[in-house]
């Protein structure tokens, strides 16, 4: 027996230690890298809704084929310690495991192949390209792309419970109303206003793996 049935994991700042489109943004420069980071800092705080920021960094940033695919090799490279065996040892035990992202789902695709996850069980938003690779727009229509994207998707999908979430950021604690429980996982990032939505506070996979499991 589990303590939980099925686990929902953040990507950006908890399965890998990036920020994805802020990865993006400083490809195009120190600036462009500063006005991102504050972005995603202010949304992952709650100060802004992710949907007033998605579009306008996407529009700078314009990320090419070739820049999502080294984007990919970056999430599989910054790994966070432990997850590719704790997420084995989870499936070994029978634990669903789900990914859910306001990141680039294409980008995030080998990650998720790392730890084993499906491509159906990954949730994210796509990112489009021209015949040449160019940039041509991205999936403004994904949930993902809003404040309360997570909370929406993973309250359909009808996971077994009890049911743990675990992220950094607040599109993650806005899950706790559709999960069980909420973790904050701060091996990356500490953001005191989603530990103080947190049911418990986990730094590293092991910790969070002795959670699920005992
Ligand atoms: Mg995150």
């Amino acid at each position: 027996m589990t303590r939980y049935k099925s686990v929902i994991f953040d990507v950006d700042s908890t399965l890998s230690g990036i920020e994805g489109i802020d990865w993006l943004a400083a490809l195009r420069g120190p600036e462009m890298q500063a006005w991102s980071a504050s972005l995603t800092e202010r949304a992952m705080k709650g100060e802004l809704p992710i949907e007033a920021v998605y579009e306008e960094r996407m529009n700078a940033v314009r990320p090419s084929a070739r820049e999502i695919e080294a984007l990919g090799q970056e999430y599989v490279a910054r790994i966070a310690p432990g997850a590719k065996k704790a997420l084995a040892e989870l499936r070994k035990k029978g634990v669903a495991l789900v990914m859910v992202s306001g990141g680039l789902r294409e980008a995030i695709i080998p990650l998720a192949r790392e730890v084993g996850v499906s491509e159906a069980e990954l949730h994210a938003v796509s990112v489009y390209f021209d015949k040449d690779g160019e940039y041509a727009g991205f999936e403004s229509t994904s949930p993902m792309t809003r404040q309360e994207g997570k909370r929406i998707t993973v309250g359909k999908m009808g996971l077994s419970t009890p049911t743990l979430a675990v992220g950094d950021g607040m599109t993650d604690s806005e899950m706790k109303s559709v999960v069980t429980n909420f973790a904050a996982f701060t091996g990356f990032t500490r953001r005191q206003p989603v530990i103080e939505q947190a049911d418990f506070v986990v730094e590293t996979f092991e910790q969070l793996t002795d959670l699920i499991l005992r």
